[in-house]
């Protein structure tokens, strides 16, 4: 695991040195320690209700990268010993079809998390899917019902990608260093008070939530996007820099503050098959705290904070604490 001690972990957007060695936020490694909380808490669940929380998985049709991600959540879900459920429809399914999936997982009382994977074959609208999905079993925290208790600061599902970077930003602002043993609760919740940033990307899945997840937190947020005008100095002025644009490379060195925590949500493939990040890493690295590489960064813990999401949900649809 690369991370490296941050001298002035706490300090984002401060006056170090231009190339000063980041923190190399690590996914894959912080992950394993969400992985460890969420399975301590299936087995407190399975104690206290009898039955360990389940997630159903709907994927249709055979977008080969749809597959790869539910086989991922899949496994992490057997791991921290949640239950599965598994409906894998033709990309030639109706909306009907769909819909009745999507009900049989809202009566099936086993089921706490139900993922649909987007996006869905054209003509079906995967928002117009999502709604459908009890609120309370929302293991993306994509309804729109949960999206307004996020407006409103309430407890309930938030979107997993954003979630994840939160707990990413908080891991850049420790000066911990994540080992095989480390889990959730050791990696203290960050003020962001008097911190700007900003989120580039304002989708529905991403960016506002994030925004607002920041700002639950007393960051001063900006919201960028396609719109902004000159960009990179909006992205200059902040301390925390999310990208969620889906551009590869677009940020560059000098779009980012010395000592600013980079969090790249960006996933692109590149012509010659590989991935990569909104951010330039190589030529960002070197002048921010903090950085998430790509792959490796935010991804996996897209997927921890789904299955965290859904143990959540199954303790609050049975009124334990946890
Ligand atoms: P989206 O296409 O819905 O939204 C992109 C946003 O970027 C829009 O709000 C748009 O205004 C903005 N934008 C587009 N071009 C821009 C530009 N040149 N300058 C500034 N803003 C620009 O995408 P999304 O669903 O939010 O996903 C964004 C990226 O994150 C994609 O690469 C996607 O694959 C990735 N993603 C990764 C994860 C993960 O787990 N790591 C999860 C979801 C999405």
């Amino acid at each position: 695991m690369a991370h490296q001690a941050s001298s002035s972990g706490s300090s984002a957007g401060s006056d170090r040195p231009a190339t000063h060695a980041p923190k190399i936020l690590d996914g894959k490694s912080l992950a394993r320690a969400v992985a460890r909380t969420t399975a301590a808490r299936v087995t407190e669940l399975r104690n206290k209700i009898g039955r360990a929380p389940g997630l159903a998985v709907i994927l249709v049709g055979e977008n080969p990268a749809s597959k790869t991600y539910v086989a991922s959540k899949h496994k992490f879900a057997k791991e921290c010993g949640l239950e599965t459920f598994d409906s894998h429809l033709p990309a030639t399914a109706t909306a009907s079809d769909l819909r009745k999936v999507i009900e049989s997982y809202n009566a099936n009382d086993a089921v706490d998390g139900i993922l649909l994977q987007l996006p869905l074959p054209k003509p079906l609208d995967g928002l117009e899917f999502v709604r459908l999905i009890s609120p309370d079993k929302d293991a993306d925290g994509l309804h729109p019902a949960n999206q307004g208790l996020l407006l409103q600061g309430t407890p309930a599902p938030r979107p997993c990608t954003p979630l994840g970077v939160m707990v990413m930003l908080d891991l850049a602002l420790s000066d911990l260093t994540v080992t095989d043993s480390t889990t959730l609760a050791e990696i203290p919740q960050a003020s962001l008070a008097g911190k700007s940033a900003v989120v580039i990307g304002r989708s529905q899945l991403v960016g506002k939530p994030m925004g607002f997840l920041l700002l639950e937190r007393n960051a001063t947020v900006t919201f960028a996007h396609s719109k902004t005008t000159d960009l990179p100095a909006v992205c200059r002025a902040a301390d925390i820099v999310v990208a969620a644009v889906g551009v590869p490379r677009l940020v560059k060195r000098d779009w980012v503050k010395p000592g600013a925590i980079v969090l790249d949500v960006g996933i692109n493939r590149l012509p010659d098959g590989k991935l990569c990040g909104d951010v330039d890493y190589a030529d960002v690295a070197p002048v921010s705290s903090a950085i998430t590489p790509v792959p490796g960064g935010v991804g996996p813990m897209t997927v921890a904070m789904l299955i965290s999401n859904t143990a959540e949900n199954c303790a609050r649809r049975n009124g334990v604490s946890l």
